[in-house]
């Protein structure tokens, strides 16, 4: 059995893998499941699950938890509080698989505590990626970590990439990754009536089902925007090999394209349980829950080039991609306030670009090379982000 760390649990990623482990239950022990501030789900998941640790970030929370834990038939659980217990949970040595499925910057400290600890780091949680993609990738390496991507796109690429790559080795032959992306809700809407969309119609996703930050993410494609840095990041490759391509059916997940002409493409339903169970049984396989995929039902593919001028968090991303150094975690750091902003009906989608933007030039760039200097880079972008949030 292996043990599982499951950051997030409360979250659509830890639901998703929760579903997964249900269905293959004999191959895996939950140790620890986490969540910010939803702990009537936490608590239903602890019943069923019966893990060693449950996290409750937010403290008076967890207060509340423990009482309520203690009544309950998974007593036995013991309750930790605040953002060190994530760490504390990620490091234990009966864990073999942290799933990180924190939403945001939030993950970062135990995502990476996961791969100082050499553990089978399952990563949903992009943001900790483009906020330290050098120091995370060298922790991996350093402490002989494993790093599977959950991200629907990156996990296709995983499946797709040559042996060699996953040995360490620069990927031999690889002419470009070729990254889908569905459009989101608003492919098809004219940018003249981008102005006045709403909170519902952002989080109206087409095909997937995710939490709030990420549906918004993907309507303004900031989404694809981290995912290209990503990218980079695991796979060792340049921002002009990374191609975006608009296929609004999310059928295929992502490409490689070889030098010798071939493309290799993994397909599926839209589901995250797919990439989920892939990484949980690597090298493995076993049932994910997920029907099969239909050719004739699904039997128009499309695919269209992005757009730039639509979607300005796109250039953005691959801006900062090229500058590097700290330039992805300021993007990234001002976007989590522009789309928590948006999500409190305080600033307008179109602004969501506008603001990023502003603070992107108004931040100094720094070297990337210690987690205090990529966290004083999140620190201040944030301080400027709310500052900048006044003017609009
Ligand atoms: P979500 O909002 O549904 O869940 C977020 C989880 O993080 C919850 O369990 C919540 O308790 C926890 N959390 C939130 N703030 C926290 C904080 N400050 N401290 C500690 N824990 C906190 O988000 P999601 O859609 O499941 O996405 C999770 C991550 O996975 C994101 O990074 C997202 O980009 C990535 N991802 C999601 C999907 C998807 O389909 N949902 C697909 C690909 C990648
Ligand atoms: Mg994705």
């Amino acid at each position: 059995m292996k043990g599982i760390c499951l950051l997030g649990s409360t979250g659509s990623i830890g639901l998703s893998t929760l579903d997964v482990i249900r269905l293959n239950k004999h191959a895996y022990s939950i140790v620890a499941l986490t969540a910010n501030k939803n702990i009537e789900r936490l608590l239903e998941q602890c019943i069923e699950f019966k893990p060693t640790y449950a996290v409750v970030v937010d403290e008076d929370l967890a207060e509340i938890f423990r009482k309520k834990i203690k009544l309950s038939d998974a007593r036995d659980t013991r309750v930790l509080s605040g953002m060190d217990a994530l760490e504390f949970v990620a490091e234990l040595p009966e864990v073999d698989i942290v799933v990180a499925a924190i939403v945001g910057a939030a993950g970062l400290l135990s995502t990476l505590a996961a791969a100082k600890s050499g553990k089978t780091l399952l990563l949903a949680n992009k943001e900790s990626l483009v906020i330290s993609g050098d120091l995370l990738m060298s922790a991996v390496k350093e402490n002989n970590a494993t790093l599977l991507p959950l991200d629907s796109e990156h996990n296709a690429l995983f499946q797709c990439m040559p042996d060699g790559y996953k040995t360490g080795q620069r990927a031999k032959g690889v002419r470009k990754l070729i990254l889908t992306a569905s459009g989101g809700p608003f492919l098809n809407v004219p940018l003249n009536e981008l102005d006045n969309v709403t909170v519902e119609q952002a989080c109206a996703h087409p095909n997937w089902s995710m939490g709030h930050k990420i549906s918004v993410d993907s309507a303004t494609m900031m989404n694809k925007g981290l995912e290209v840095i990503e990218a980079s990041y695991l796979f060792d490759m340049p921002a002009d090999l990374i191609h975006v391509l608009v296929h609004p059916q999310s059928i295929i997940h992502s490409m490689v394209d070889y030098l010798d002409g071939s493309v290799l493409a993994q397909l599926g339903n839209p589901d995250m349980k797919t990439p989920i169970a892939h990484a949980l049984a690597w090298p493995e396989r076993h049932d994910s829950g997920v029907s099969p995929l239909d050719f004739i039902v699904n039997n128009q593919l499309s695919f269209e080039e992005p757009s730039f001028d639509k979607f300005p968090c796109l250039r953005l991303a691959y801006e900062a991609l090229n500058t590097r150094e700290t330039a992805p975690a300021i993007l990234n750091a001002a976007n989590e306030v522009a789309v928590e902003a948006f999500l409190a009906k305080k600033l307008r989608f179109t602004d969501i670009p506008k603001l990023i933007e502003k603070v992107i030039k108004l931040s100094t760039i720094t070297r990337a090379d210690t987690i205090y200097s990529v966290l004083k880079a999140d620190t201040e972008a944030r301080e400027i982000s709310k500052q900048m949030l006044e003017t609009f």
